[in-house]
């Protein structure tokens, strides 16, 4: 097994504690950390690495995305919801084609290295070729097949059985860096026979579903009616808040205190996602409610058409301004806490328990940044650098499960010129196929 230490380095280690070490090492051995603060007696490095000037914190994972929508970056701005979503992204997203969602997730995957990020929660279509990307890039990942239960599917990718086979095929694979979760859209787009098969399916295979949940308050309303009571409830009803692997219910911008306790008790976890909630106007839930339910809250950058990029410590950080904000308290949200639902509280949600801190006998799922930059000086204290200050593009190295995945800034799993390429031509011609679609619609 390989041993790697790492010398002079300031490490924050989101540990219980909250210990911030200052030129101090890191031990790894094979995919675990060894040593935080002195290397284990006789241990023999086989490779040595000065980190002067750098600072270790657990690497960042992203609650909720859909990494292939790289694809639609900059492609639906300045719109309303209602019109971004259905003028623009269904519209696209059906001329989708598998290998779109190959170069696109690729894409994404290069850009979540940079970043510092070692494990994303997906939620798209063709999500073999997510797993591949997963495969091959050494990250961990949450995946799940999105379903409708409405209309023919089959053009997006997969009916449920389809969702099932993939499930199977992946279980297991990528060395244990992989998880597979159920993914029905949402409450308001799929039938509530549906999501009660969904539930079925989850306890039967001892599975998570991940799906997006009250979004706004007309999908709350839209439920009342129908179904007589909250959308969070309707799930409970249905069994979904109850899946054995857990459930992750993005968004979550419109809850009574009734759905919180129900979320809460459930032990769901919530996936937050700012940046797009600024973005297309969708309002900002007080997440100090949710602190007072005790309900598990991680966060997301979503995917790029609603974000633009997915920049993690862009998306935390503007966690913890916003609910300074909407909370009008400058005490609300430190950045320990934030830092840890950007870490720890996601990996937990995606299946990886043991990830999220910089402690002897967890994974080794490292970021290193580069702290001699003029935004990140002077460094009275290293957590408000990390959440205030610094960019993904501070990243220098990251490992995952004791392996690099990028060294200097230089990615080592992943062919990243062509994956550029490719994704630029692709882009460019899903969005010419979406402009004949829309042509032709319009004879
Ligand atoms: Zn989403």
């Amino acid at each position: 097994m390989a041993r790697v230490l790492i010398e002079d380095v300031d490490i924050v280690t989101l540990d219980p504690e909250a210990t911030v070490l200052h030129a101090s090492c890191l031990a790894v051995e094979g995919a675990k950390i060894v040593g935080v603060g002195q290397a284990p007696p006789g241990f023999l490095p086989d490779e040595r690495l000065d980190a002067h000037n750098h600072l270790a914190m657990p690497a960042l994972f992203n609650a909720h995305c859909h990494a292939a929508m790289t694809y639609e970056r900059g492609w639906a701005e300045d719109l309303p919801f209602p019109r971004w979503l259905n003028e623009k992204i269904w519209v696209a997203e059906s001329a989708l084609r598998e290998e779109d969602v190959s170069w696109g997730a690729a894409l994404a995957a290069c850009e979540m290295i940079r970043g510092g990020v070692a494990g994303f929660n997906d939620h798209y279509f063709y999500m073999d070729r997510v797993a591949e990307v997963v495969e091959q890039s050494g990250m961990k990942a949450a995946l799940a097949w999105c379903v409708f239960g409405i209309g023919d599917d089959k053009e997006i990718g997969a009916n449920l059985e389809g969702t099932l086979r993939f499930i199977e095929r992946w279980s297991g694979s990528a060395e244990g860096r992989l998880r597979l979760f159920l993914g029905p859209h949402s409450p308001y787009i799929c039938p509530p026979g549906f999501l009660q098969r969904i539930a079925e399916l989850a306890h039967e295979r001892n599975l998570g579903i991940h799906l997006h949940l009250s979004e706004s308050k007309e999908q709350v309303e839209n439920s009342l009616r129908a179904n007589g009571m909250s959308p969070v409830a309707h799930l409970d009803h249905l069994g979904v808040l109850q899946a054995p692997g857990g459930c992750i219910a993005a968004h979550c911008l419109f809850v009574s205190d009734e759905d919180l306790d129900l979320l809460a008790q459930r032990k769901a976890s919530v996936a937050h996602t700012p940046i797009t909630y600024m973005k297309l106007a969708m309002g900002v839930p007080d997440l100090s409610r949710f602190a007072r339910h005790e309900l598990t809250v991680a966060i997301g950058t979503d995917g790029p058409a609603s974000n633009a990029d997915m920049d993690m410590f862009a998306a935390l950080r503007q966690t913890a301004i916003l609910q300074k904000h909407v909370q009008r308290d400058p005490t609300a949200m430190p950045g320990d806490t934030v830092l840890r639902m950007a870490t720890q509280a996601g990996a937990r949600a995606m299946g990886f328990p043991g990830s999220g801190v910089l402690a002897v006998g967890a994974p080794a799922d490292i970021a290193l940044l580069d702290m001699d930059r003029p935004h990140l000086l002077p460094r009275h204290d290293l957590v408000a650098n990390l959440v205030h200050s610094a960019k993904a593009a501070d990243v220098t190295d990251l490992m995952v499960d004791g392996r690099w995945l990028m060294r200097k800034r230089e990615l080592l799993t992943l062919d990243e010129q062509k994956i550029k390429a490719m994704a630029e031509r692709g882009a460019q011609q899903l969005v010419s196929q979406e402009m004949r679609s829309v042509r032709k619609y319009e004879e």
